[in-house]
């Protein structure tokens, strides 16, 4: 019903559809075999004992590889025989618990859910112990000790192999092996405590109306927050409440106190947690022969080491100054005509609310009203139609032998050029119960040269929740959905193009400080007018495109508060470094004391009965890398400069291919750096960067070091 009453809509409307081919894998197997390819639909558990015999059976098979591995002569071991039969068994294991983590995240029975979360669980539990086979190790490191030599993506096999090895703590000594093997459990432990500390607190505070005003009847209404005639329950702990009453709560008083709360979140329980935290990784970073947590941390990445991050975000802290400054100095206005005190100054509770009212008075734009211009399928089509031209690649619609959900689409992308498929992915772009709630694209099946010579092809899903189609009108995306959808299509084309060998090199597998640095910078494509006019339209009326003046407002009221935002941002990433920094072996921390003061200078000021970091879940998981977004952020502004630069823009075919070549195809398989430079043609530069971030004359900052070889990390289940 849904689908005709759109249908008509469309039709009614003057919009032409696209006639869609629906054409089956089987169209695309000779060209496939012609290539010397494995193209395959992933092939589904359907019921939950299948989704446990998915995850049982790649163990069972891992432990096979494993065992095979660990049982040869040692005197005639070979690089097939060590490292590639570990990405071989990698490889196995990896679209198996893929499968599995698409079938959590989407499946429509909760069931079929519950089965797959326990079998991820299990699986994760095998993975870990992967490393510490002590017997796999000797083998790999027995042919290591041969020196062989090896060329490109195959010495970097071997060298990251036994880096992972290294990392793990089986280079040392059995008896401090164990101890870092024990400290590594310990710290595992802790980090749970630590984020189940901050997911459990809970922090009412009651509001009267009066209190509350400014703050929108939208939330004062919403269920739980009204609790008596004149009392209003505000969760502290819960950022939406949060961030409106700040944005919106005329009273300073009232943001003052809810900051006060927030600011000491789960405080009483992960301040220890967390101190606890820093000796366990201090003490593991110095027993693995590291000077730093944070130099472990960012070895495996594009910084290599903690000054390198440092550096970096301690340049754009002086780098941002100016621009800082002129945004405070405008919010103090704004105050100062408020409260009539001439002496006021802005506070930590009040950067919020005078950056809204700056909006209002200044930068007026009706987001709402933008989304006319965005019915999802012509959003869709049009990015389709820019990417296929701009990488030179074609995109058909494909039937899928088995959907999880009705409107699922499957799409098998090939070389426009030779007709070579490239792999496939999967659109589940609506929300519904039980689903994954966010924007990711997922792997599923790895690019990967198979043991046999032919190459498997990539299979990719995008899980999205753009607003479903209405009664009377189609799904109309806002700005940023338009945005969200250009990012992590990005990702699935990175995965999909991918030329690589191994599967810890393939697509996405880069460094984790680069590997949003290409679909940010696709981000750029919709804040261009040219781009926007190829697909952007009322769908009430196609001939009405984008007003330019909208754009440029929006433009404009980001980067009116951008100096703020980002400061905000280099104080969490500085605070990250600097806990993770040398620290005498042993030693107690004092995170708190270690914190706030940092927090004070590259921010706002933060009262000493305050303790933040509580409740800064990044330091679970990202610790040491919070750095990662401002590092990604300026190789996506410097890489821009090469579309911005070219004679076609964002939509010119010469940039994307090289982008294509130099960038998606390679994935992890060399150094990252190599990869930048031939797609920049030069060296890196932060100023582009800077440039976005509203500083026109050149600071001191730099771009970080350039460097050696790096790329792999293990690959995250999806990337939002
Ligand atoms: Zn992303």
């Amino acid at each position: 019903m849904k689908r005709v009453l759109f249908v008509s809509l469309l039709f009614l409307s003057g919009l032409t559809l696209r006639a869609d081919v629906v054409k089956s894998l089987a169209d695309f197997q000779a060209a496939a075999d012609k290539a010397n390819e494995v193209l395959v639909i992933p092939d589904w558990p359907k019921t939950p004992l299948e989704v446990q015999g998915e995850i049982d059976s790649a163990i069972a098979k891992g432990n096979a590889a494993l065992d095979a591995i660990a049982k040869q002569d040692l005197s005639k071991v070979s690089f097939e025989s060590t490292a590639v039969a570990l990405d071989n068994l990698q490889n196995d294991a990896q679209t198996a618990v893929q499968k599995v983590v698409v079938v959590q995240q989407t499946n429509k029975e909760a069931a079929m859910r519950d089965a797959a979360e326990k079998a991820i669980k299990v699986f994760q539990d095998w993975a870990v112990g992967i490393d510490y086979r002590e017997d796999v190790y000797k083998a790999v490191k027995a042919f290591a000790d041969t020196t062989p030599k090896l060329q490109g993506e195959d010495a970097l096999l071997l060298e990251h192999t036994m880096r992972d090895y290294r990392r793990a703590g089986l280079a040392l000594p059995p008896n401090e092996r164990s101890v870092v093997e024990k400290l590594r459990k310990e710290l595992a432990k802790l980090e749970t405590d630590f984020e189940a500390n901050i997911v459990a607190v809970k922090a009412p505070v009651v509001f009267t109306k009066a209190e509350l005003e400014g703050v929108p009847d939208s939330i004062l209404g919403s269920p739980g927050v009204k609790t008596g005639d004149d009392s209003y329950t505000i969760l502290a702990n819960v950022t939406f409440h949060y961030n409106t009453v700040e944005e919106t709560a005329k009273k300073e008083e009232t943001r003052k106190h809810l900051e006060q709360v927030r600011f000491n979140l789960a405080r009483d329980k992960n301040v220890p947690v967390l101190n606890d935290i820093l000796v366990h990784r201090n003490q593991i970073a110095l027993k693995l022969g590291y000077k730093s947590w944070d130099d472990f941390q960012t070895e495996i990445k594009m910084a290599k080491n903690g000054a390198a991050a440092r550096t970096f975000i301690h340049d754009l802290v002086a780098g941002i100054q100016p621009k800082f400054d002129a945004e405070l100095a405008e919010l103090r206005q704004l105050k100062i005509a408020e409260t009539k005190d001439p002496n006021a100054k802005i506070n930590i509770w009040d950067w919020r609310y005078y950056q809204t009212e700056l909006k209002k008075e200044k930068y007026t734009v009706d987001t709402e009203a933008l989304r006319v211009y965005f019915p999802f399928q012509h959003v869709l089509d049009g990015m389709f139609d820019i990417y296929q031209s701009i990488f030179g690649l074609k995109f058909t619609k494909i039937i899928a032998p088995y959907k999880w959900i009705d409107d699922l689409q499957l799409y098998m992308v090939t070389d426009a050029a030779s007709g070579q498929p490239l792999g496939m992915f999967y659109l589940d772009m609506f929300p519904r119960d039980g689903k994954f709630n966010h924007f990711a694209e997922f792997g599923i099946i790895s690019g990967k040269l198979l043991p046999d010579g032919k190459y498997q092809r990539p299979t990719v899903a995008l899980i999205c929740n753009f607003p479903p189609p209405q009664k009377d009108k189609p799904s109309l995306l806002s700005h940023q959905d338009v945005e969200t959808l250009f990012h992590e299509f990005g990702h699935a084309l990175h995965a999909i193009v991918t030329t690589a060998k191994y599967v810890r090199f393939s697509g996405t597998s880069v460094p984790a400080d680069f590997v949003e640095a290409p679909s940010q910078m696709l981000q750029n494509w919709v804040w261009d007018k040219k781009v926007l006019d190829t697909f952007a339209a009322d769908y009430r009326d196609p001939s009405k495109k984008i007003p330019a003046e909208m754009i440029s407002k929006m433009k404009e009221a980001k980067l009116a508060t951008v100096g703020v935002y980002y400061r905000r941002q280099f104080a969490f990433a500085d605070i990250d470094l600097t806990l993770h920094d040398v620290h005498p072996e042993g030693q107690p921390y004092d995170s708190v004391a270690m914190s706030n003061p940092i927090f004070t200078k590259d921010f706002l000021p933060v009262g000493s009965d305050t303790a933040f970091v509580a409740f800064f879940g990044h330091l679970a998981g990202y610790d040491a890398g919070y750095y990662g977004y401002a590092w990604a952020d300026s190789i996506a502004a410097d890489m821009a400069t090469v579309f911005e630069g070219a004679p076609n823009g964002f939509l010119d075919k010469a940039a994307g291919m090289k982008l294509r070549k130099e960038i998606y195809a390679p994935g992890g398989s060399r150094d990252i750096d190599i990869s930048i430079h031939n797609f920049l043609g030069r060296d890196r530069s932060i100023q582009p960067y800077l440039k976005t971030l509203g500083i026109e004359t050149p600071a001191k900052a730099k771009g970080g070091p350039s460097s050696e070889s790096n790329a792999g990390a293990a690959k995250p289940p999806g990337k939002p």
